[in-house]
């Protein structure tokens, strides 16, 4: 189960917005028990965009999450390049359009906008691809969109953190599964990494689990975080490690 992870925005390349989106979107794929094999990031490029999208639907992950880019201004082009990577049209949504003329009454009701009418800006919000399915944004404006496509499942979501959040808890997770790989974290007692390493291999090579380490807790620990389809695989390989003589906590 392998997952990609696209975000776009010219802010996030020039640094002035530090790309946490990517990392949320992983942590929770990676929960889900996906392996997140990549994460991309581009401009608000329509070129760039569909070069990567075709590049990452050529490895086909069973996953895309995509983020950025769905608002109504000039430089959010997403679901435009989507489309065209797709090869499909921009359709209107008609659903979308009465729920973006809904939200903006109600923000005009609240006296938090002068005006309430549908202008291009924002009926661009309702374009989607061809066949897409939408997806409901409980905090914000854009909708997001929801495509399979030669296998790979496509989510488009906003860039503000709190949209993208709401949408892929409530969205994307339900519609893709429950979770096949389980994590398990553990401080290993030994403060050499390259003692270690030869006995992960090892451990890698006899067991059906992968495994991640880092440096943990001033020189004292190894965190390792072992990944498998199940508690008997982890277990086995955790007890294997330490007939070679590791010591583990558990948890960090
Ligand atoms: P909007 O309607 O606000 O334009 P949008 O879907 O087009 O929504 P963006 O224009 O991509 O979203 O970004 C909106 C805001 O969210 C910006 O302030 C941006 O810095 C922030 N943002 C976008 N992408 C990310 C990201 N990957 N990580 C963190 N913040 C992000
Ligand atoms: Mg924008």
């Amino acid at each position: 189960m392998f997952a990609e992870v696209l975000t776009i925005g010219d802010e996030l390349l020039t640094g002035n917005t530090v790309d946490s989106n990517s990392a949320f979107i992983a942590k929770k794929l990676t929960e889900r028990g996906y392996w997140v094999r990549r994460k991309t990031t581009v401009g608000d490029d329509v070129g760039e965009i569909e070069g990567v999208i075709r590049e990452i639907l050529e490895r086909k992950p069973e996953v895309l999450v995509i983020s950025g880019g769905l608002g109504p201004t000039h430089d959010d082009v997403t679901m435009l390049a989507v489309a065209e990577a797709l090869g499909r049209k921009l359709v209107l949504c008609e659903p979308c359009l009465e729920r973006l003329r809904e939200f903006y009454r109600e923000l005009h009701e609240r006296g938090m906008i002068d005006d309430p009418n549908l202008n291009e800006a924002r009926k661009k919000m309702a374009y989607l691809p061809e066949g897409a399915e939408p997806l409901e944004n409980t905090e914000g404006a854009a909708p997001g969109a929801y495509i399979e496509h030669s296998g790979v499942k496509i989510f488009v979501l906003p860039g503000m953190p709190r949209e993208m959040k709401a949408m892929l808890e409530n969205e994307v997770l339900p519609r893709i599964g429950e979770r096949r790989f389980i994590q398990r974290k553990l401080l290993a007692e030994i403060t050499d990494e390259s003692k270690l390493a030869p006995i992960l291999s090892e451990a890698l090579r006899r067991f059906e689990v992968r495994i991640h380490s880092s440096p943990k807790g001033f020189g004292r620990y190894i965190g390792i975080i072992l990944f498998g389809e199940n508690e008997g695989e982890i277990e086995r390989a955790k007890t294997f490690m330490e007939s070679r003589g590791i010591r583990f906590e558990e948890g960090w």
